[in-house]
């Protein structure tokens, strides 16, 4: 067994390899000993089920998944990686590393091929950060029932997830994230806890993706078109944003927000799910 949280231990298994940390691909791995334990844990893991992993680096977080869950499958990009994830999970009979680029994988036949007879699939993963929110989207809109989706990303990411829909620090993402999911704000993680330390502070996110939506839409592709034009202009009003988004005139918008009693300079950010849905369904 390894110890993937020390430093000296990382470097050795990379060294001789050619590798070196590509900052395209976010590579921070994490160094803290606490941490993926309890990602591990909050993920709420059991031997009966499946946990898909992204982005396994050296294997840090994959060990602790491979103790709790039935399989794992770990999807890294990188193929610099494959040797050292062959030793350092040569002790975890339940794991595949798969070398994929998750952005381009078939999700519903990656988790039909490796999680049959699991009771539930699970995500767990320290994110590669320039990929956050196309992976989160990915992740809810798949087809895969996953039980939870628990996340490292980058804090200000983390807080724009878990924010409220219709408070101040509602964006697109939150919107969009709201409606298939709910969200919780798990825990903090110190920049200094990987290597290389990033730029930037992390947390970690739980999504615990509904049954059913929590509002009724005639057309989801309008609804999230509704959503992205309308935060696609934050210091702009709604109708503004909308306008130019929708390719509408503003006497068009205004139109609607009068309507539905939305003052006409009401920004996205105070608009509930139920007012997204409202809005789009007049289109
Ligand atoms: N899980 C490890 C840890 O916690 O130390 C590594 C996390 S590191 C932040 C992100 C990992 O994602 C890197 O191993 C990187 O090579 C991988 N990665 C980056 N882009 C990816 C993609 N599109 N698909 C799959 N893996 C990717």
């Amino acid at each position: 067994m390894y110890d993937l949280t020390n430093i000296e231990t990382i470097k050795r298994l990379l060294s001789g390899r050619d590798f070196s940390f590509s900052k395209a691909l976010g590579q921070n791995f994490l160094i803290d000993p606490d941490v993926c334990p309890e990602m591990a844990r909050l993920s709420g893991l059991t031997d009966a089920d499946g946990a898909l992993e992204i982005g396994p680096g050296v294997g840090v977080l994959t060990v602790e998944l491979a103790k709790r869950a039935k399989k794992v499958a770990a999807a890294e990009v990188d193929a610099r990686l494959l040797p050292v994830l062959a030793k350092t999970l040569a002790d975890c009979p339940n794991v595949e590393v798969l070398n994929t680029d998750i952005m381009k994988t078939d999700l519903r036949a990656l988790c039909g091929a490796q999680f049959e007879g699991c009771e539930n699939v699970r995500v767990c993963a320290n994110l590669p950060y320039y990929i956050t929110s196309p992976v989160i989207m990915l992740l809810l809109e798949c087809g895969v029932k996953f039980r939870t989706v628990t996340l490292m990303v980058q804090k200000e990411a983390a807080e724009r997830v878990c924010a409220q829909v219709g408070g101040k620090n509602c964006g697109a993402l939150t919107a969009a994230v709201h409606y298939y999911a709910e969200a919780e704000y798990l825990f903090d993680v110190g920049r200094e806890s990987f290597l290389p330390p990033p730029n930037v502070d992390s947390a970690v996110i739980r999504l615990t993706p509904r049954e059913a939506p929590p509002v009724n839409v005639a057309d989801e592709k309008t609804f999230f078109r509704v959503i992205k034009s309308a935060f696609a202009q934050r210091r702009k009003t709604a109708a503004n944003s909308l306008a130019a988004g929708m390719g509408k005139s503003k006497a068009e918008i205004l139109g609607i927000l009068k309507e539905l009693g939305i003052p006409e300079n009401a920004r996205a950010e105070t608009f509930s799910l139920e007012t997204f849905a409202a809005i789009a369904d007049k289109f």
